[in-house]
């Protein structure tokens, strides 16, 4: 069922690969499509970190760097997953002290740095209310107000500390739990597109889930065509993002729910209260070079809401763009990608 909920996800968020047609938009999902030069990539598709994935490279050393790619998501997965009780997350979150890899260590670093930027918006420390709500088990609950509120008080980002001369993170706080949920597959796709570049790849693209990284160019010389998923309208497109080296990834509460007496509730939580965020925007996508940061923003903004996400936005030093879509049915864009997003939609702009 997840795999199938995946699975069309990634049907919507497809690369749209082979169009002759420039206005066409290809939701076939055959990675094999004939480009305008004939080239085929080589491409992987397995089921890892929850969720379904692709990876394509054109080139001579396609086969090689897709193998490389699917091991090092295995790697990840096998290190960060909180669903594994022998990952480095899990026994951090278990034993509060852990001596950890360069990668979790890099991650853990860079949530602590965003958590701050984004004034707790995102807050990896919120896996005691992802395990409240039944999110870890999918034994869904819909907690009271009483079950929530001590748990709050257990999210202070400064109670984690990091001692990379012995490469441990340790919690100061023995309630204190982690989840890089919101941040992993956007540091997975960075990695393999690195792994890529490695390779002398210069073509090349990850589908993680609804998350699209793609390396250079399509092998024909144009850019790459992202669909952004409608989250109401199923087989529809919020729009098409033309773009080379770029993440683009998408939070929203459609992704993962569930309902309970005729009300849904999803799984990305507001820290600043515990429960799913409410702050009136259906999805979020996020476009940077930087696929670690498009997945942490594409949380934390749908978390703040419109308007603080604009603020955000117009002050933030992060180098990305944003595509957000209000629950009014509304999208508003940040400027810099105007010229290369295209809707059937009205689209408002926001000026950096
Ligand atoms: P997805 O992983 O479904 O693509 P996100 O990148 O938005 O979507 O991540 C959501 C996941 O992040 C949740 O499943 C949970 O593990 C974690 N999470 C939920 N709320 C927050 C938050 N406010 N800050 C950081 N992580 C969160
Ligand atoms: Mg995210």
């Amino acid at each position: 069922m997840r795999f199938l909920k995946a699975f069309s996800v990634l049907i919507l968020i497809i690369m749209l690969v082979g169009c002759s047609n420039e206005n066409e938009v290809n939701t076939s999902k055959t990675t094999s499509t004939t480009t305008v030069n004939d080239t085929i990539p080589a491409s992987k598709e397995f089921f890892a970190m929850d969720t379904y994935m692709e990876v394509d490279a054109y080139g001579d050393n396609g086969e090689k760097a897709v193998a490389k790619a699917e091991k090092e998501v295995n790697k990840l997965d096998s290190i960060l997953s909180t669903g594994k009780s022998t990952s480095e997350i899990s026994k951090l979150n278990k034993n509060k002290k852990q001596v950890v890899s360069a990668d979790t260590m890099s991650l853990i670093k860079e949530s602590v740095k965003i958590s701050k930027a984004t004034n707790s918006a995102f807050n990896p420390t919120i896996y005691p209310l992802m395990e409240l709500w039944g999110f870890t088990t999918k034994n869904y609950y819909v907690p009271k107000d009483n079950e929530i509120k001590p748990l709050l008080n257990h999210m202070d980002i400064d109670n984690i500390k990091i001692d990379e001369s012995k490469n441990e993170v340790s919690f100061k706080d023995s309630n204190m739990k982690i989840d890089l949920g919101a941040i992993a597959k956007g540091y997975t796709s960075s990695k393999i597109i690195d792994i890529f570049k490695e390779n002398n790849i210069k073509s090349g693209m990850v589908t993680l889930g609804g998350n699209v990284q793609v390396l250079g160019k399509k092998p024909d010389g144009s850019l790459w065509k992202v669909g952004i998923q409608n989250p109401i309208g199923e087989d529809e497109y919020l729009g098409v993002l033309r773009t080379s080296d770029k993440a683009v990834i998408t939070s929203g509460g459609y992704e993962r729910n569930f309902t309970k007496n005729g009300k849904t509730y999803h799984h990305i939580l507001d820290p600043s209260n515990g429960y799913p965020a409410n702050n009136g925007l259906t999805s979020v996508t996020i476009v940077s070079s930087d696929g670690t940061l498009a997945d942490a923003l594409s949380t934390s903004l749908f978390v703040m809401g419109k308007d603080k996400a604009i603020d955000f936005y117009k002050k933030s030093n992060y180098n990305f763009d944003f595509i957000l879509y209000s629950s009014d049915n509304k999208l508003i864009i940040s400027d810099g990608i105007e010229d290369i997003f295209s809707s059937d939609l009205d689209i408002k702009v926001v000026n950096k």
